[in-house]
Order: C-alpha cells, then sequence, then structure tokens
C-alpha cells in the first residue's frame, strides 16, 4: 500500500479507494471528510488519469489551495498544478470567461460584488420614484439573489402569478420591474453579479448541449466538499456536469447545513441517492479533531435536531476540559475576560496567539472583544466584514481599472467619474445615465459620442467630460503594453487620487494612501507570480477576478499568529485548538430572527454544533447579561444551547442563572478569567427555577422588558453604596484603570469624589456616582 494511504483509517481508505461511479460520504464533524476528499484525488492520479480531468469545488479558495498543496506532496507538484479547484463562484468565473460570447456577454465581463449591486438597485429605486422606506434596497437585493439561485428569471417571474402576488401583498408591486430593470442593466454595464456566476454558467450548460459536453468529456471526476450547503443553482451544475460519467464524489454532514438562509438546500444531501443510479453511500465515525468532551457534548446538542441522519461520533482522543461557560454582567467584560483567558492560556502553556479563535453569530459583536484584546496587546485578525478589498479608496482605484478593462462597467464609471474631483456633477451623470437608458448604451459610449447628441450640457463639461474619456483611453493604450503594476501604478498617480491623500495630510489620509501603497504592493506580488508560472497577458484582468472573488479567509498567508476573530459561518471547516464562542444568548444565538419556525431554530442549532465542533482541546461559551445592540442597552438572558449540552459536559465558571446575582466578585472573574468560588457560596442559585424561555408567556414578557433598557449602568454603583464602604486606604479595583488605593475622599451624596492612585501611579479624582469601582 502507498505510503499515504496508511494515513487514513478503513472507513476513510475505502472511498478513498472507489475510483468510479457516484459515491456520497456522510459523516459528523472532524471525521476526515476534506482529508478523504483531498487523498481520493491523488488516488485518482496515481491511477493514470490527468489532472485536466479533476474538477473539486469547495468552500473556499483557501481549502482548494491547502489541498492542492497536500496532493503536491504526494503526486508531485507538476502534475497538481492542472487540477481545477476551488470554489463554485471561481471555477465557473474562469468557465464563463471562455464562453462568455455565446451569452452576449463581453470575455473581459465585471463581476459586480454586493456593494456595486446594492448601489445599482439604490440608482433603480430612485430612478423609478419608488419609496425607499418600502423598498428596502438591501431586502431587494437579497431578494433578487434568491430568485437567481433558484433559477427564476426575469420571465419565470413575470409567467409565476404566486410570486408577483407575494410581492404585491408585501407592498412592493413593482419588484419584477427592478429585477427587470436591475438584470437589462447588468447586462448593459457587461457585468455579472455573483448569482450571475451560477446562473449564466446553468444557462450556458442548458442552452448549448456542445458546451455541455465538452464540459462534461472534461470533467471526468467531479468531487464536492461541503455538500449540504451547495444551493439549487449549484447543485444543477454538479448535476449536468456528471451526467456522462456519474464519477461524482460529494462529502458533508447535514448536521453542519448553516446557509439555507441564503438558498442552500439540506435536500441536496437528503436526495442524492435518488439522483444517481448505484450511489455508494459511506459513513465516518471517528472524530481526529476534538477531545472526548467536545464531541459527545456537541452530540449532545445535536440530537435535539428532528431533521437528521442518523449518524455516530465518536474520538479515541483525551477527555480533555469540559466546556466551560463564563457569564458576565455586559459585552464589555466579556470582552474582557476573553482577552485575559486567552492571555493566561498563552502565559501558563507556552502558546501563539494562532491557537485561539473567537467566535460569533454577527459581525457587530466582534468590536467589544476587539476593544479587549488591544488593551492586552493581544495581536488579532478579523475575517469577513468589510474586507480590504471593498474599502473606499481601495475600490476607487480598482474601479479605474475595472473601466480600464471594461468601459460600460457603469457602477465603476460612476463612481470615479468625479473622483477625484473634477467638476462633473451628479446632474451632469443624471442627464448621461438618461441618455443611455434610452439608446441602451453604457454612459461611456454616449460620453464618447458627445457631439452627436443633443444634450443640455456645457461647453465647459463637455470639455471636461472628454478629458475623462481620453484618460481612460490612455490608460487602455498603456494596458496593451505594460504589466498589471506599472498600470496600477500609473493610473494612481494620473488620476489624482495619490496628490489628493497626500495633501490632505490628516491620519486619515496617509492611512489611505498606505493602503493605495499595499494594493499596488499586492498587484506587484501578483504580477511577479504570474511572470514566474506563465506569460504575463492578462494579468490585470486576472488580478481583478482574484479579488472580486476572494473571500477573506483566502488572504489568510497562515504566517501571521494572531487570533482568529470570525462569524461562525466563516469558520465552517476550519479548526483551532482553543475555542471562544461570545454571545451566548436568547435573541443573539439562536437569532431573534431565526425563531420563528422550527426549521430555522434547527438550523440555528446546526450553526452551534458547527462552532463548538471547530475546537480541538477546549471550548468556552461566554454570555453577557445586558449588551448594547442598535445602540441601545438590552437585558439578555442564556442562550437555550448552553442548556442542551448534558451536563455532565459542563463546567460553570460563574453561577448559570442571574436571578439573586449582583455580586461584586463578578469583577475578579472577569478581570483574571478564574473565580474564587468561596465567594460565591452565600448567593446559592435558587435551585429548579424553571428556565424562563420554556414558557411562551414568559418569553413574551421578556420580549416587552427588553424594549426598555432597563439596565441603565450596569456596573456602576448605583445600585449598591460603594461611598459608604470606601475610606484612605480602602484598595479597589476599577474597570478600566485596574488596581488603586484610596487617597482622598471629598464631597457629599451625589457629589462624593474619591481621589485614587491605580497601579501604574497615575491619580485620578473619581465621582463615586459614576466610578466603575469595586472594594477588594
Ligand atoms: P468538518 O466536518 O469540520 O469539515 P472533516 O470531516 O472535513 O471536518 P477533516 O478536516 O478532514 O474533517 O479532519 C479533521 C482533523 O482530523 C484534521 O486535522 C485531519 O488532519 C485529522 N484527521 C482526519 N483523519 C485522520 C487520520 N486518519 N489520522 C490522523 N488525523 C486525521
Ligand atoms: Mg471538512
Amino acid at each position: 500500500m502507498e505510503k499515504y494511504l496508511a494515513e487514513l483509517n478503513d472507513a476513510q481508505r475505502a472511498p478513498v479507494l472507489q475510483v468510479e461511479g457516484p459515491l456520497m460520504v456522510i459523516a459528523g464533524a472532524g471525521s476526515g471528510k476534506t482529508r478523504v476528499l483531498t487523498y481520493r484525488i491523488a488516488y485518482i492520479m496515481s491511477k493514470g488519469v490527468d489532472a485536466f480531468n479533476i474538477l473539486a469545488l469547495t468552500f473556499t479558495n483557501k481549502a482548494a489551495r491547502e489541498m492542492k498543496g497536500r496532493i503536491a506532496s504526494i503526486v508531485g507538484n507538476s502534475e497538481a498544478k492542472n487540477l481545477w479547484m476551488g470554489t463554485f463562484h471561481s471555477v465557473f468565473a474562469k468557465i464563463l470567461r471562455f464562453e462568455a460570447d455565446k451569452l452576449g456577454y463581453p470575455s473581459n465581463f465585471t463581476i459586480y460584488d454586493t456593494q456595486d449591486s446594492q448601489r445599482l438597485i439604490n440608482a433603480i429605486i430612485k430612478e423609478k420614484g419608488l419609496d425607499k422606506d418600502v423598498y428596502k434596497y438591501k431586502q431587494i437585493q437579497s431578494r433578487i439573489s434568491s430568485f437567481k439561485n433558484s433559477l427564476i428569471t426575469v420571465r419565470a417571474y413575470f409567467n409565476n402569478p404566486e410570486l408577483i402576488e407575494a410581492d404585491a401583498m408585501a407592498k412592493r408591486p413593482r419588484m419584477g420591474d427592478i429585477y427587470q430593470e436591475y438584470c437589462d442593466r447588468c447586462f448593459k454595464a457587461g457585468a455579472m453579479d455573483f448569482d450571475d456566476l451560477l446562473l449564466k454558467t446553468n444557462e450556458l450548460l442548458t442552452r448549448f448541449p456542445e458546451v455541455l459536453q465538452k464540459y462534461q468529456n472534461r470533467f471526468r471526476y467531479i468531487l464536492v466538499d461541503e455538500y449540504q450547503d451547495t444551493n439549487h443553482s449549484q447543485y444543477l451544475i454538479v448535476r449536468a456536469l456528471s451526467d456522462k460519467f456519474q464519477n461524482i464524489c460529494v462529502v458533508g454532514d447535514d448536521a453542519q447545513s448553516i446557509y439555507a438562509f441564503r438558498g442552500a438546500n439540506i435536500n441536496n444531501i437528503m436526495n442524492y441517492q435518488k439522483d444517481y443510479d448505484n450511489v455508494q453511500v459511506y459513513r465516518l465515525e471517528q472524530n481526529y479533531r476534538s477531545t472526548k468532551n467536545i464531541v459527545e457534548a456537541a452530540n449532545s446538542v445535536i440530537e435535539k435536531n428532528k431533521t437528521r441522519l442518523d449518524k455516530v461520533v465518536w474520538t479515541a482522543n483525551d477527555d480533555g476540559g469540559k466546556i466551560k461557560v463564563h457569564r458576565s454582567l455586559t459585552d464589555a467584560e466579556e470582552g474582557r475576560f476573553v482577552a485575559s483567558n486567552i492571555f493566561e492560556t498563552e502565559m501558563n502553556l507556552q502558546l501563539g496567539h494562532g491557537n485561539f479563535a473567537v467566535l460569533y453569530r454577527t459581525n457587530s459583536q466582534s468590536r467589544a472583544i476587539e476593544d479587549a484584546l488591544r488593551k492586552r496587546d493581544i495581536p488579532y485578525r478579523i475575517y469577513g466584514g468589510l474586507s480590504f478589498y471593498q474599502r473606499k479608496e481601495i475600490k476607487d482605484i480598482l474601479s479605474y481599472l475595472r473601466l480600464v478593462l471594461n468601459p460600460k462597467d457603469e457602477e465603476a464609471l460612476v463612481r470615479i467619474i468625479n473622483f477625484p474631483a473634477r467638476g462633473i456633477g451628479q446632474t451632469t451623470v443624471d442627464k448621461l445615465t438618461v441618455v443611455a437608458n434610452h439608446y441602451k448604451r453604457s454612459i461611456f459610449e454616449v460620453m464618447e459620442n458627445l457631439d452627436r447628441i443633443d444634450l443640455k450640457i456645457n461647453s465647459g463639461t463637455r470639455r471636461k467630460l472628454d478629458d475623462f474619456v481620453t484618460m481612460i483611453k490612455s490608460f487602455q493604450i498603456m494596458n496593451e503594453n505594460s504589466d498589471a503594476f506599472t498600470l496600477s501604478e500609473h493610473v494612481a498617480k494620473k488620476s489624482g487620487i495619490l496628490q489628493l491623500f497626500k495633501k490632505d495630510g490628516t491620519p486619515e489620509g496617509i492611512a489611505r494612501m498606505e493602503n493605495v501603497e499595499e494594493l499596488l504592493n499586492g498587484i506587484k506580488d501578483f504580477v511577479e507570480g504570474q511572470q514566474e508560472v506563465a506569460d504575463a497577458t492578462g494579468a490585470l484582468s486576472e488580478f481583478l477576478e482574484d479579488i472580486a472573488l476572494a473571500t477573506d479567509l483566502d488572504k489568510d498567508t497562515g504566517d501571521d499568529d494572531r487570533v482568529a476573530m470570525m462569524t461562525i459561518h466563516l469558520a465552517k471547516g476550519l479548526e483551532f485548538p482553543y475555542v471562544y464562542i461570545v454571545g451566548m444568548e436568547e435573541d443573539l444565538f439562536p437569532s431573534a430572527m431565526s425563531m420563528n419556525t422550527r426549521s430555522e431554530l434547527e438550523e440555528e442549532r446546526r450553526l452551534f454544533y458547527v462552532a463548538l465542533t471547530r475546537a480541538e482541546k477546549q471550548a468556552y461559551l461566554t454570555f453577557a447579561e445586558s449588551r448594547y445592540r442598535w445602540g441601545k442597552l438590552v437585558d439578555s438572558e442564556p442562550s437555550r444551547f448552553i442548556e442542551e449540552i448534558e451536563d455532565k459536559y459542563v463546567e460553570h465558571l460563574t453561577p448559570p442563572m442571574r436571578s439573586g446575582y449582583r455580586y461584586k466578585p463578578m469583577l475578579d472573574a472577569d478581570i483574571f478569567g478564574e473565580v474564587d468560588k468561596s465567594k460565591f457560596r452565600q448567593n446559592k442559585p435558587v435551585a429548579g427555577t424553571p428556565p424562563s424561555h420554556h414558557n411562551p408567556s414568559e418569553e413574551k414578557l421578556r420580549k416587552l422588558r427588553k424594549l426598555k433598557p432597563d439596565i441603565a449602568n450596569p456596573v456602576g454603583n448605583n445600585d449598591t453604596n460603594i461611598a459608604d464602604e470606601l475610606g484612605v486606604g480602602t484598595k479597589v479595583e476599577h474597570t478600566r484603570f485596574g488596581r488603586g488605593e484610596v487617597l482622598k475622599l471629598e464631597g457629599v451624596g451625589n457629589d462624593r469624589k474619591a481621589e485614587i492612585r491605580f497601579q501604574n501611579g497615575e491619580v485620578k479624582k473619581l465621582l463615586l456616582r459614576f466610578a466603575k469601582l469595586d472594594v477588594l
């Protein structure tokens, strides 16, 4: 047996050795599904199959790169290079470039990101004079996205009375018009949005049988990771491409299907056996990732879901520590707990920052954690959120480059036609847009033909428009003879963007300039990388495509030792030794928006299962009793998911229930990460108090209660009369300044103040009414 095959257990080896026919590996988290996929590709190649004939679809491009690296180490680099591997979007964007003309698109079509799509939808709503409070552009965008992922074209929409009626009921009768206009405008601009990359691939494969055949013959072996999260559009592509040879291997875990809200269809995995003949189903049961406690705790949670395939997951790994649960008063304290706990663990076990991950339900939760990590000087990296390429200054430069490649790109054009300011006002742009829409031409074409169009634009403005067109054309000429870096540098200077930031001189302006430099460095690296591999032609378009499709995870260079912070959705497939799942609160996780139906709640539970199973050695769950949400301090209760873990796998670092617990030692726990339990003894929890969320009427009350910010000053001293406890020499602890000693007291009542020397030597005078102080 080849050496690498020995790195698999028997159950894993079986699907690796089955080269032909349809198969499915269905197994729980950490059981080696991704490993099976990787080794299977190596094995197929070792049987003489050309890499060129293998297509592997992964959840991130980073995962694809890592797989490729592993395969290269088994079969050799030159062999592995020709593998088609990547996300659905990146693989099919490449195919669409080859075949674009068949669909009436230029091969250099632009890929609109979500920002571009939303801006365009917003513009359409405005142009049509619709009420933006009824037609909310984000909602409209997500509805259009779901149409596309279900392959509902504009025509299909207008032929479907149910959809039309649903939108009428939602008081958005013009939905179809917006959808139509949006598609027309994208087409006219030579642009595809993310969903188009799948929709148009489907169109290509159905309308052009010869194209379908070409790719069926090419991709004789198809493999799909995370199959449980494919949407209908992706499902149909895989189905069509694999139809001829039926050498299709999908791996997945129904318990980790977490993208239903974006159209993923768990039935794709449930129905797989019906879709192909003689499907071999393999199951893996041994988890190699996590400790016994983590595996069994996760099992005890997911068992609560009704819709699931029965699976066994066990591990031979050590028991490990129990799942540690921590409660704090506020989200800020939660952050401090996480930061100090990471700090301590790093110190005690001599670990690098890269061993830790903080996972949350929504991006907005990251701020409190960030603040705390920064105070402790712990480096971190946030994945997701606004990516580097979406920053304004970066998008501005990229828009120039996009326009060079595709002058029809309307979103790029309107972004920069007057940036830096060159005296082309919004009214002029509006006039151009009207004419362009009327003639079904791009704005750029209108600008090229100004003298042939009767437009009320004065000669001064005309000259400015001419200058702009000439500038873009000069960039285009340069693009024919220069590499992407030389061109980009030239564009940054000639457009005036660099000068603008330089002149600005504010820290913000300097930061922007540095970001532009960073972008140029990135382009330089890219160009140099390209020149090593092959010819450098088309480098600019490839660079733009790369970044349009890069997910944030893809930019991970792997060499920076930082705490990883991301949403649970993004963490799928990843693993970290220490994982903190923060914000374990009702209405946050499970999300308030996902508790209406059983299936929504089950998806939240799967999300929790995903989160918990990312941890290798230790998992922490933290929650806060109150937290800032939408600018308000709201009261919160521990997530039901904490209780759903069987007791024996859980250790409470703080007493689990809130009733009657407004005690002081809380702060010790929050700052030092461990608790002197003796301090809790006098405050035993009321045994047997049923958790309120099991009772619907209670739940309603709780929601109502949440509407008013009832804890105005959660860690302040309104309720405890701290002033009475202080004297000269009292040792105190301040939430922000740390430990200190009282030097002097003055004033009475609401004006009572204390002068305190803190451990860093600073002396501060604090108004006790507000000071976040605790007596030690
Ligand atoms: P997820 O459901 O989270 O995507 P998965 O089923 O894809 O998980 P992998 O990521 O492939 O699981 O494997 C989990 C971990 O276990 C990885 O670190 C992998 O290297 C390791 N592993 C898997 N199989 C073995 C094995 N036979 N021997 C040693 N380690 C293994
Ligand atoms: Mg995996």
